[in-house]
Order: structure tokens, then C-alpha cells, then sequence
């Protein structure tokens, strides 16, 4: 009998650890795994270099038919790095700079039908995970199995702020709490596809799981959803 993919939807506030376990997840499950906030960050990127001014709906729909988005496998992470107009945008997507903007940016009513479109296309033939702020809610509201992850916000910050240090001592703690905290509250509170839980979304607080035991249990999770997915066909 043969088993169907299925989508996996995960949301939650920045910094949770969704993307290592979206990673984790698809890499098992033999599925694309798709960071939808590196699309953000890569238009963040472009609106950057551009000088264009947010504040001018023209110019940003000018922009954004400028943009091509692809995602190109990358056997050394095991994830797939953004590209943006044929250029590896991964090594600078991160910066602070871009991490500043996003927000702002991933508000636009434009700059979110351009990405979510594309998310949607991403997930026709299924066999997906993907992460964000609006996965469950915009892109795949009938995703067969959303997540929503939080962890305790300390936790979060000390875990932003390792990753970045790793790449940049310059960088300090609260540069990344204050960061953490803006986009959270913008994510949160922005007219267009804010970020809530969705009613059917899976509560995951992940402040004292292991990334193994974290992904044991969305594992089990998976593979019932398939079994009922298998069982409706
Ligand atoms: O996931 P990450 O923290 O890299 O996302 C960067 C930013 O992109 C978020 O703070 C948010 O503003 C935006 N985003 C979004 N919707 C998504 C994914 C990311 O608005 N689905």
C-alpha cells in the first residue's frame, strides 16, 4: 500500500529551534525542508542593496520584479541554501543588518502575496516541511500536521546568540534580545498574517527537550498523521 506525504506546517516565535527541527525532520522523513524565512531575508537583502524605500508601494512592487527566489541543495548542511538571482544569498542572510530590516519588510502586503505564492507552489506535491510565522495559518492551513513551537524567551536569546557569536564576537547579548523582541513583537502584531497558533496546531515547548527527544516525539506525531492520511485514501 503505498504511504502518502504529507505537509508539515511549523510556526512559532523567532529563535525557537523550528528550523533545526524542520531540518532534522525532512532529512528523516526523506522530504524538502523549506525555510521560509530565508525568502524574507533574501528580499530583505535585495530591498538593502537597493536603497528601496518601504514606505513607497511602487517601488517595493518594482523590486520584487526584480527577485527570483530559488532553493539549491547543499549536501554539506543537508539543507538547501536561498539563492537570489542566481547568487548564494545563505552567507549573508544572517547579518544583523538583514536581521534589523526583516520584520519591517516580511510586513508588506506585497513583499508576503509574492513569498506566499511561491510557498504554496513549493507545496503541491506534498512532502514537505516547512517553517515560519504563518505556515500553518496562510500558506498550508490544511497542512495534516502543524506545530507550534515556544521556549522559554532567555533560552531563546542565550541560543541566537551562540549561533551568532560563533560568526562574529563583535556581537552582544542584548543586540540579540532587543532583536529577538522587535521582530517577535512585529511578527506579532502586523495587520497582515500575524503570527498566532493556528486552533489545530501542536503545542511544542521545547525550553527542556533534547533535540532528540524534541524529535522522537514529533516523529511519533508524523507517522500517525500519515497512517490516518493512508487510511482516508
Ligand atoms: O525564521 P526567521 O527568524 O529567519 O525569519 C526572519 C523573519 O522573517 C521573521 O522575523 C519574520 O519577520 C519573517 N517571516 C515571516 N513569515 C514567515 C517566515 C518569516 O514573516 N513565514
Amino acid at each position: 500500500m503505498p504511504t502518502h506525504k504529507i505537509i508539515v506546517a511549523i510556526d512559532g516565535l523567532s529563535s525557537c529551534g523550528k528550523s533545526t527541527l524542520a531540518r532534522e525532520l525532512a532529512a528523516q522523513l526523506g522530504y524538502n525542508y523549506i525555510d521560509s524565512g530565508a525568502m524574507y531575508r533574501a528580499i530583505t537583502l535585495y530591498f538593502l542593496r537597493n536603497n528601496v524605500d518601504l514606505s513607497d508601494p511602487a517601488e517595493v512592487i518594482n523590486a520584487i520584479a526584480n527577485i527570483n527566489l530559488s532553493f539549491v541543495f547543499n549536501e554539506r548542511r543537508n539543507a538547501s541554501d536561498i539563492y537570489l538571482n542566481d547568487e548564494n544569498a545563505e552567507p549573508y542572510i544572517r547579518d544583523m543588518l538583514v536581521s534589523e530590516k526583516v520584520s519591517e519588510v516580511a510586513a508588506l502586503r506585497e513583499v508576503r502575496s509574492f513569498a506566499v505564492a511561491q510557498q504554496k507552489r513549493m507545496g503541491r506535491r506534498k512532502g514537505i516541511v516547512m517553517d515560519g510565522r504563518d505556515i500553518g495559518t496562510t500558506v498550508f492551513p490544511d497542512a495534516e500536521l502543524k506545530l507550534y513551537m515556544t521556549a522559554d524567551p532567555e533560552i531563546r536569546v542565550m541560543r541566537r546568540f551562540q549561533e551568532l557569536y560563533a560568526v562574529n564576537h563583535e556581537i552582544s547579548l542584548d543586540e540579540v534580545r532587543n532583536n529577538l523582541e522587535l521582530r517577535d513583537y512585529i511578527d506579532s502584531t502586523r495587520e497582515e498574517s500575524p503570527l498566532h497558533r493556528a486552533a489545530d496546531a501542536i503545542l511544542i515547548d521545547n525550553s527542556n527537550l533534547t533535540r532528540e527527544e524534541q524529535l522522537k516525539q514529533v516523529l511519533a506525531l508524523v507517522n500517525e498523521r500519515i497512517q490516518t492520511t493512508d487510511k482516508q485514501h
